[in-house]
């Protein structure tokens, strides 16, 4: 049986928390299509073009933890406004959206391009305030070097170039329950993705 989740929202809404603890309930496979955009916008710095590292990406090319810098975050949003780089990659997200026994995907336009007919649809957000607090520590507890102001900068701007992009911007499928974890726990925030996804199975 195919079943899909999709999961779409701004960066460090908690999306990445909320879809692993939704395929581990449901027991479905996950997919974090922005590691797919990271991986792309990494190879770019070094200088191959973003056209064709999308098109010759591997599964190899998902699993690097460098893949988790904010300069590879930025060099991903700067390849995801390309048209050709966004193709390339809707044919392996939907496979991997329709495998047999139910997938979560999350991402930034999996509930309205890659997936318009999911199943589930939910969009996950937080205030900028409250998503760069929370990426700046979780930046410090990898050990990096990070400001507080730079990592809201951060977040303004590649929510910008995310929402206001030609190309699948980001913004909440007409048919998705918003989820705002400002003022939740993880724990309390997973509770009501799954509730609304309990929702939308019955
Ligand atoms: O979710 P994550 O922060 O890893 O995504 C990195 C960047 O990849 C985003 O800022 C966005 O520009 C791009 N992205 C996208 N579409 C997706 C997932 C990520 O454009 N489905």
């Amino acid at each position: 049986m195919a079943f899909t989740i999709a999961i779409d929202g701004p960066a460090a809404a908690g999306k990445g928390t909320i879809s692993k603890a939704i395929a581990a309930h449901f027991g479905f496979a996950h997919l974090d299509t922005g590691l797919l955009y990271r991986a792309v916008g990494a190879r770019t710095l070094d200088g191959t073009d973003p056209i064709d590292a999308a098109r010759a990406l591997t599964a190899e090319d998902l699993a690097a933890d460098s893949l988790r810098t904010p300069e590879v975050a930025q060099a991903a949003s700067r390849v995801a406004v390309i048209g050709e780089v966004r193709a390339a990659l809707v044919d392996f997200q939907r496979a991997f959206a329709r495998r047999a026994g139910g997938a979560v995907l999350d991402g930034r336009d999996i509930g309205t391009v890659i997936c318009p007919e999911a199943e589930a649809k939910l969009f996950v957000t937080a205030s900028a305030e409250v998503r760069a607090e929370r990426r700046y520590l979780e930046l410090i507890g990898k050990g990096h070097d990070a400001s507080r102001e730079a990592v809201l900068a951060d977040v303004k701007e590649r929510d910008a170039r995310d929402m206001e992009r030609a190309e699948a911007p980001l913004k909440p499928a007409e048919d998705a329950v918003l989820i705002d974890t400002s003022e939740l726990a993880i724990d309390a925030a997973v509770q009501a993705a799954i509730a609304a996804v309990e929702a939308q199975r019955a």
